[in-house]
């Protein structure tokens, strides 16, 4: 079923303003065709792909108005100096679109986007992502390339750091979140900037985890699984969208008209522009659809491409394409209106300029505690034997390893303008904590990320003799997850595992720490310790955060985002997988499967099925209960869902702090369907809710459920509720919750 947009966001109204389209125009009638097709032109200032890196081929190409739109472009000075020339000195004073990759901030480094996932905070990433739009339009950023939305199950992928994630539902309200945060109530607000949701689509679905490859599904697949987040992103207004690098389904995304025009145009109603991402008009040519740049460009506009990001290609093409009756002056025009809204839309025309007098950036109190907060809500507790934390004062503490005090990994891919001078170490946040209590702690670097040199073992060694307790920050650095980042293996890198073991010999506990852009498979390290975190990469209040969590200041509140395997075989890994005819059947390493019928299952001879940590698992300083859920309605009439908007079902579910500490629990409902028309994943999140309780302390939660969190795809890829079926509810506190419900659809 085709389902359109039906209340378009703030900005799509404001695209779609009949004084908005009357100014389009009235300035489209006076372009030549020059001038339009240079609306539709991006670069990147000084990058060697560019027209010529000297300032005076772009001072050129701005005055002669054969460029819509420039990025990393830095500093208010100079996004100014640019646009006098485009306000001041161009024929028709367009100005110009200044973009940036800004991804979890722009100055203040919050945590990388699976981190921000893991708090489950839609409402506090919002916040954090409009401090982001506020520093960087302060400098005449209006334009920023996230919220990057691809959903992604395959760890090796490097990106898996820039997304939400690998659940639809979770990562359709962070895509909300975001557009929402960097948009504001009106893109016209001097603090707004305009998202750009992307990578359209399906980019995360790369075939064996390797950057920019292939990516083949179902269309099934494709709207259940990777296409909700970025519809919620458009649903809730982005101004913009970047296609994707890949192929899909053998149609590269960056002239795939089935995703560009009509599903993202057709049925989602989208008024604003698509920029392609990189050079990836060009790359037509290498995926072998386009012959040479002309059919390239002839190829992407057509699909519905409006903007070429650095292939230039659209400016020395576009115009012959035209002359030569190729290419129809009208699908320019549509083009450069679209460009020319978002322009308008943003109040580029009435304020084009920033103050260039702002001060110094200073990372203040205010900004820190909104990015310590987001960290302590992104750092998920994994294992805790024996209640090993939080630590009691007064222990002694050694200190190891190689992210103990590495700035600059603590700001993760893509950190903006971040500055690892602003980021407060592990190490600098202890000896904070533990000044004044002589020997309280030792800091021994162990060994390096990438380093198969052991020589540091013994003085790390010798001071987790000489503590009651060793801390661990072991991992990946910033460079090995992001773009181009992928992995064949998902261990501890170099020779980190050999140095938890030594620590472990001790007979110390040892607290593992993990910084990473991906999830690692930690089986061996679990045995290792006492106790293992989750990390990610924190951002400029990493250290505070997690000496705020390890001492139990705060509660440990974060859950997974996405699934953590046992070992890199089982991957891809996901906790909404479909079920197989077979038993998952049990695994014993010990005794060679008989050839009876428990040998045909479907299993690994050499690997449990089961995670070791599923989506949605984080452990807290407390214990909750939760009543099983239930329904408002025993059952549901289908034509009754199918007809009616908004919720048509609440589900409720009593959740009490059993534990003696004050905590906060994010508590999850799941949903399964059976007795559909096609298999339906064995679990589904359909709500989620952070709660925080003093002991003892119980609260009625309530989660309304309607046609979109009903409804699934049936084998035409059409949405649909079916009657005769049932539905199987699960609420608690990770992708494993036990307490159940169920209700039917008639
Ligand atoms: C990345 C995009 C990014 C763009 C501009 C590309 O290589 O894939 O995510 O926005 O570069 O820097």
């Amino acid at each position: 079923m085709k389902r359109g947009v039906r209340n378009p966001a703030p900005s799509n109204e404001q695209l779609a303003g009949g004084g908005l389209q009357r100014r389009v125009e009235a300035l489209l009638a006076r372009m030549t065709l020059e001038e339009k097709v240079g609306q539709l032109a991006q670069y990147s200032v000084g990058t060697p792909t560019g027209p010529g890196t000297g300032r005076s081929d772009y001072e050129t190409l701005v005055r002669t108005g054969a460029v819509g739109s420039m990025f990393n472009v830095v500093g208010a000075q100079e996004t100014n100096r640019y646009q006098r020339i485009a306000v001041e000195q161009s024929r028709l004073k367009i100005p110009l679109l200044f973009g940036f990759d800004v991804i979890h901030g722009y100055r203040t480094t919050m945590p990388i986007p699976l981190g921000m996932a893991a708090s489950f905070d839609p409402a506090l990433v919002e916040q954090a992502m409009h401090l982001a739009a506020t520093e960087a339009a302060a400098e005449g950023i209006r334009w920023v390339f996230s919220p990057m939305v691809d959903i992604a199950r395959d760890p090796r992928w490097g990106r898996v750091a820039e997304g939400s994630g690998e659940d639809p539902f979770l990562g359709a309200a962070m895509a909300r979140a975001y557009v929402r945060g960097y948009q504001g109530p009106s893109l016209s607000e001097s603090t707004s900037v305009a998202a750009s949701v992307k990578h359209f689509a399906a980019y995360g679905g790369a075939e064996a985890g390797r950057d920019y490859n292939t990516v083949d599904m179902s269309e099934v697949s494709l709207r259940q699984t990777y296409l909700p987040p970025y519809q919620a992103a458009i649903e809730a207004g982005s101004a913009t969208l970047m296609s994707a690098f890949n192929t899909l389904n053998g149609v590269p995304a960056t002239a795939n008209a089935h995703l560009l025009t009509d599903i993202l145009r057709g049925e989602w109603g989208f008024n604003g522009f698509v920029v392609s991402d990189w050079t990836a008009v060009a790359e037509l040519k290498n995926h072998g659809i386009a012959l040479d740049g002309p059919s390239a460009a002839l190829k992407a506009l057509g699909a519905g491409v409006d903007m070429d990001m650095e292939s230039h290609l659209y400016a020395p093409e576009l115009p012959r394409l035209v002359r030569e009756g190729k290419l129809s002056q009208a699908v320019v025009d549509e083009a450069v209106r679209r460009v020319l809204r978002v322009k308008f839309a943003l109040g580029l025309f009435e304020h084009p300029y920033v103050d260039e007098k702002v001060a110094a950036y200073v990372a203040t109190p205010e900004k820190r505690e909104l990015a310590r907060r987001l960290a302590e809500e992104s750092i998920v507790l994994l294992e805790n034997k024996g209640g090993v934390l939080p630590l009691s004062p007064g222990r002694k503490v050694a200190l190891v390893g190689p992210l103990a005090d590495a700035p600059v990994d603590m700001l993760g891919t893509w950190n903006g303008k971040g500055d690892p001078r602003d980021v407060v170490t592990l190490r600098a946040a202890l000896e904070h904590r533990l000044r004044g209590t002589p020997g309280a702690l030792r800091h021994a670097r162990g060994t390096d990320v990438l380093s198969a040199d052991s020589s540091g073992f013994a003085e790390a060694v010798a001071a987790a003799r000489a503590s009651d307790v060793v801390i661990a920050a072991l991992g990946e650095d910033t460079n090995m997850s992001g773009e181009a980042a992928s992995r064949t293996r998902i261990d501890l890198p170099g020779n980190q595992l050999q140095l938890l073991e030594a620590l472990a010999a001790t007979g110390k506990p040892v607290v593992l720490i993990v910084f990473s852009g991906r999830p690692l498979a930690l089986t061996e390290p679990q045995r290792q310790v006492a106790a293992l975190v989750q990390a990610w990469q924190p951002g400029i209040e990493a250290g505070p955060a997690l000496a705020n969590l390890l001492w139990g200041d705060v509660d440990f509140s974060a859950r997974l985002p996405i699934t953590f395997p046992r070992s890199l075989g089982q991957v891809p890994l996901y906790y909404n997988h479909l079920n197989t005819g077979r038993p998952a059947g049990q695994t014993d390493l010990t005794r060679p499967a008989s050839n009876g019928v428990e040998k045909y299952v479907s299993r690994y001879l050499d690997e449990r099925n089961t995670p070791l940590y599923p989506f949605g698992h984080g452990l807290s300083y407390t214990s909750f209960d939760f009543s099983p859920p239930q329904p408002s309605a025993p059952s549901l009439q289908a034509r009754a869902v199918r007809e009616q908007r908004g919720e048509v079902l609440r589900v409720k579910t009593q959740v009490r702090n059993a534990g003696a500490r004050p905590g906060t629990v994010v508590a999850q409902l799941y949903l399964r369907i059976l007795g559909t028309s096609t298999a339906q994943p064995v679990r589904q999140l359909v709500g989620f809710q952070r709660v925080t309780l003093a002991p003892g302390e119980s609260r009625e939660l309530e989660f309304p459920l309607g046609f979109q969190e009903l409804s699934f795809f049936d084998a035409r890829a059409t949405r649909v509720v079916e009657p005769g079926t049932r539905y199987e509810l699960w609420v608690g506190d990770s992708s494993e919750a036990t307490r159940h419900a169920s209700f039917t659809m008639e």
